[in-house]
């Protein structure tokens, strides 16, 4: 089961960034990784979903949302889950505002 205790409350201006996303609308495949995805398609894939939140007006809203809900599956912010995963341990080190 899914712990949902560290997501915003359900109001509009805590989810809002979503809408403005450079992804909203695409395939969720290009962001989240099937189970043993590897080598060449998941570089590939990376690649990809990170190439469009390099455009994207809301990456560091979309960035600071990971790391607050310490999500570490995807693509967020144009950071892999390897990135996520050291920011969150560093976030849980040194609670306080993300730079
Ligand atoms: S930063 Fe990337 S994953 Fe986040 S909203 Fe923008 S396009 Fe989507």
């Amino acid at each position: 089961m899914s712990d949902v205790s560290r997501l915003p409350d359900a109001v509009a201006e805590n989810w809002d960034w979503q809408r403005r996303g450079a992804c909203r609308g695409m395939d969720a495949a290009v962001f989240f990784h099937v189970d043993n995805e590897r080598g060449f398609a998941r570089r590939h894939r990376e690649a990809s979903a990170k190439q469009v939140c390099a455009s994207c007006p809301v990456r560091a809203e979309c960035l600071q949302h990971a790391i607050s809900t310490e999500e570490t599956y995807g693509i967020w912010g144009g950071l892999g889950e390897n990135a996520l995963r050291r920011l969150i341990a560093a976030k849980r080190r040194s609670p306080g505002p993300i730079a």
